[in-house]
């Protein structure tokens, strides 16, 4: 081993967007040095928001907080150091502009990710941080009031540590969940990781055919045991096996092996729909069924699949449609019943929830409450958000209080 004997101040592992930027914030006399195992850092940022980066959300502080399922709290001092505004800001005074587009996801002008990635290495080469690539930390230390890394050809030691080496999902992007048995080996626990903000496999799952269909802001309804749990609202996908889309993915928070999930395919309200449908069947009753259904934001690939399901001509007339059928186009289309298989691996999640528990580490610094000088940011710690922006701002945020932290 070649061993690094003069102690750094400050050691970072991992060169995602939480330990580039506690290396940015780090304070300047600390000799600072960032390890990665990949070539470059980044690899999983540029991923991001399919190659976009939808690197935060608009809006204000509570209604931001809303997006972490109940480990919100934790994150509220965070935000209030480092918010969304500021993260626009800083990206701002750098020459990277920012658009909202109409749903409140930020994006940089370029609508590139590199960008924002480039904007981050440059700070870094500003600051003087040093950045080793293809170091895979292998092995941590904790001793003489020091930390002692060992990567495959060299040791490393510093008096302050941080993880910042992600979750567990697309473990090819180099987030293969390391952290989590390095803060173990120190005397953490883990919240067991699972794949978060992750598409879902469907039962005897009818619309293959259908695969790319997508349809926007639909009611959606959770049950298990037959007991409703959970109600969202969401843009939904079809895909070959299963249903996805940020509606899902957001929801699947709450979902588990067997729930059944009812979907309002439609725009319009079950109790509205009713009185709509059978007011027609009354006093239009040469209408065809398709040319009815027309009137709802609809694919017709979608409508054509459903009606077969039903066994019902596409053009059949609304007054020829028995009253058990009339129920049956109003089940299927106010709360189609999906079941779930399974929910997809941490190789199609997109965060992973779990990681380093929030009552071992002080939400006003990010420091570990076991381990003096160890600090955690980013996805390592036990916080998923939703789709939108709010997983990098988090990564960036809690990254702001650490380096601040650390003196
Ligand atoms: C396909 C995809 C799209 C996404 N899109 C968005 C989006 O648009 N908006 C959003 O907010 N979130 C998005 N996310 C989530 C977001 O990218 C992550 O939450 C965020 O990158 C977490 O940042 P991080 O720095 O904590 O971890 P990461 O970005 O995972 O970085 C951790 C780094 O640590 C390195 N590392 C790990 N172990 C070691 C080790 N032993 N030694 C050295 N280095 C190590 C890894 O190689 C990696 O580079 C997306 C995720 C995916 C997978």
């Amino acid at each position: 081993l070649n061993k690094n004997t003069i102690p750094y101040d400050v050691i970072i592992i991992g060169g995602g967007p939480a330990g580039l930027f506690t290396a940015i914030n780090i304070h300047r006399n600390k000799k600072c040095l960032l390890l990665e195992k990949n070539e470059t850092t980044g690899r999983k940022l540029l991923m991001s928001g399919s190659g976009r980066c939808n690197l935060t959300h608009a809006g204000d502080i509570e209604a931001f907080l809303a997006h972490y399922g109940d480990h919100f709290r934790f994150l509220r001092t965070a935000f209030k150091h480092f918010s969304n505004e500021d993260l626009i800001q800083f990206f701002k005074e750098r020459g990277l502009y920012i658009t909202v587009d109409k749903n409140g996801k930020v994006f940089p002008a370029t609508d590139n990710a590199v960008s924002v990635l480039d904007v981050l290495t440059h700070e870094c080469k500003k600051k003087q941080v040093t950045i080793h690539c293809r170091e895979t930390v292998l092995k941590i230390e904790h001793r003489d009031g020091k930390f002692w890394l060992e990567t495959k050809g060299n040791e490393y030691t510093c008096l302050t540590l941080v993880f910042a080496t992600g979750g567990k999902s697309y473990p090819s992007s180099g987030s293969t969940g390391d952290g989590y048995g390095f803060a173990q080996s120190l005397g953490h626990t883990i919240v067991p990781p699972k794949p978060a903000l992750t598409p879902i496999y469907i039962h005897h799952y009818p619309f293959a055919d259908i695969s790319g269909v997508s349809l926007p802001m639909r009611a959606m309804s959770l049950f298990r045991a037959n007991k409703k749990i959970k109600e969202h609202a969401g843009d939904i996908g079809f895909t070959h096996k299963g249903l996805s889309g940020p509606g899902i993915l957001d929801f699947s928070r709450f979902m588990e092996r067997n729930d059944r999930l009812e979907i309002n395919l439609i725009d319009v309200n079950m109790a509205d729909f009713t009185t709509t449908f059978l007011a027609a069947c009354d006093t239009e009753g040469k209408t065809a069924i398709k040319t009815f259904l027309k009137r709802f934001d609809l694919p017709e690939s979608l409508l054509k699949l459903i009606l077969k399901e039903l066994n019902l001509d596409f053009n059949e007339k609304l007054a020829h449609i028995n009253k058990k059928t009339r129920t049956a186009i109003i089940d299927s289309l106010c709360r189609y019943p999906f079941v779930i298989e399974s929910l997809g691996g941490f190789n199609m999640a997109m965060v992973t929830r779990g990681g380093i528990p929030l009552t071992e580490v002080s939400a006003k610094t990010m420091e570990s409450k076991i381990i003096k000088h160890l600090f955690f940011a980013g996805e390592i710690l036990d916080i998923d958000g939703d789709t939108g922006g709010y997983n990098i701002q988090a990564a960036f945020s809690t990254a702001y209080l650490a380096a601040n932290a650390i003196q």
